[in-house]
């Protein structure tokens, strides 16, 4: 073969290279997951969530804010006496993915500590262009004069919805083009949502201000997923369990999900025949609605846990409301159920919130420490070695060693006699019981 074929050869082969390149690269799927980390220290609390993706450049600046504000919060933070007053970090996150090409998402700190008079809210937000891997910001996504348009609607509901927020001598250098520059909006299938922090704000200010501008009301440069009615669709709830209530009874709860593990831990359950009762995280509902669809069709049982696992016995009365009840709303318009329990964050309960909520509270008698120890025998022993009829089981299904270790728990306990029942079961059976007594 001569020099000019080899070359030919190899000019196909880089063209083709390129050709294959660029293809996958645009069939590359985003795919996300929502991370969860809990932490019940003596002195503090940590709830932290935020989405993963396969964009690494992204995951790594994501990942780098999380550990800013974790660091941040136990410098500063993190250090009361008192169990009844601990400090708190709580990390909630916002994502939409627009038409697989750009992703939105908020990152809402909120730290509140004995120390301060008031919580601090902080937001740091992220729009991502798929393809060109880059971060974009306001200026580059409006056109022509949508940006004047979009500061004038911020002074105008600055102004006439919270006027103590900015000092009107302030407000024209506040609301300038140098809020199209800031990580501070969020974008979903039907708004652009603008935060102002606090520390944009009058010193007096504490609370976080969004203002939602409707997408149809601003000229974009790119083409977003606006809203289109989905076509939601349920599936029939109807498993079937015949329980002996004259036979011992346990149930498995877990907290804190769902995540990517929840799926492989309700097939694991229908393989056993067996069933729990999950306690989800609103703020999860969306992008784990499947799973969770199809957790209900097993015969599972879920409950409420709050919509982003702030401690809830410390929240005024209406933010308490809100957590209990955001969570129930999501439930309801995703997936057509409706939690009939609580499950308290951090196990704590007050009065005050039995007061305010018509859902039944409920707790455990078995704590796993799933959420500590890393050994999945240490897990398997501390759910089965003191158990007694009508216990309840405290999990997470956001760990690996705790799907592992269920793997092992459901037939120690069947060998034992144990029927697996949900929280309302339970309940059921312990009435029906009383009636046979
Ligand atoms: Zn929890």
């Amino acid at each position: 073969m001569n020099k000019k074929w080899l070359l030919v050869i190899f000019f196909f082969l880089i063209i083709g290279g390129l050709v294959f390149f660029l293809f996958f690269r645009q069939k590359q799927n985003l795919k996300v997951e929502i991370l969860t980390e809990i932490e019940d220290h003596q002195r503090y609390l940590i709830g932290i969530h935020y989405p993963k993706t396969n964009i690494q450049a992204l995951d790594q600046v994501i990942e780098r804010y999380i550990e800013k504000q974790k660091t941040y919060f136990l410098t500063s933070y993190g250090d009361s006496d008192y169990l009844i007053d601990r400090d708190e970090l709580n990390i909630d996150y916002h994502y939409y993915l627009h038409n697989d090409s750009y992703v939105s998402i908020a990152l809402i700190t909120y730290i509140n500590s004995y120390k301060l008079e008031q919580p601090i809210y902080e937001v740091c937000t992220f729009f991502y262009d798929i393809q060109k891997d880059k971060n974009l910001v306001l200026k580059d996504l409006l056109v022509g004069d949508t940006q004047e348009i979009l500061l004038s609607i911020l002074k105008r509901t600055i102004q006439s919805e919270y006027p103590h927020a900015i000092l009107e001598s302030n407000i024209d250098a506040i609301i300038s083009k140098q809020l199209l520059i800031m990580n501070s909006f969020f974008i979903n299938d039907k708004d652009l949502i603008f935060y102002f922090s606090p520390d944009m704000l009058s010193s007096d200010y504490y609370d976080m201000i969004e203002i939602k501008i409707p997408l149809e009301s601003l000229k974009l440069s790119v083409t977003l997923s606006m809203s289109q009615k989905p076509n939601v669709s349920f599936p029939v709830y109807s498993a079937v369990r015949v329980i002996d209530p004259t036979q011992k009874v346990v149930a498995l709860t877990f907290d804190d999900g769902p995540s990517n593990h929840t799926k492989e831990i309700i097939d694991i359950l229908k393989e056993n025949d067996a069933c729990a009762t999950f306690f989800v995280l609103g703020n999860k509902v969306t992008l784990y609605q499947n799973v969770l669809k199809e957790s209900i069709a097993n015969g599972n049982e879920l409950g409420n846990h709050s919509y982003n696992h702030k401690w809830l016995s410390r929240l005024s009365v209406a933010n308490f409301i809100d957590q209990v009840e955001s969570t129930q709303k999501i439930m309801r318009e995703t997936l057509d159920y409706e939690p009939t329990y609580l499950r308290p964050t951090y196990g704590s309960i007050t009065n005050r919130m039995r007061k305010n909520t018509d859902l039944k509270i409920s707790l455990w008698t078995i704590d796993t420490k799933d959420w500590k120890l890393k050994s999945v025998e240490r897990i398997v022993e501390k759910a089965t070695s003191n158990i007694a009829d009508g216990d309840i089981i405290l999990m997470h299904d956001i760990f690996e060693r705790s799907k592992e270790a269920l793997k092992e728990i459901i037939p120690i306990l069947q060998e034992r006699g144990f029927q697996f029942v949900t929280v309302s079961e339970l309940n059921e059976i312990k009435r029906i019981r009383e009636r046979l007594d």
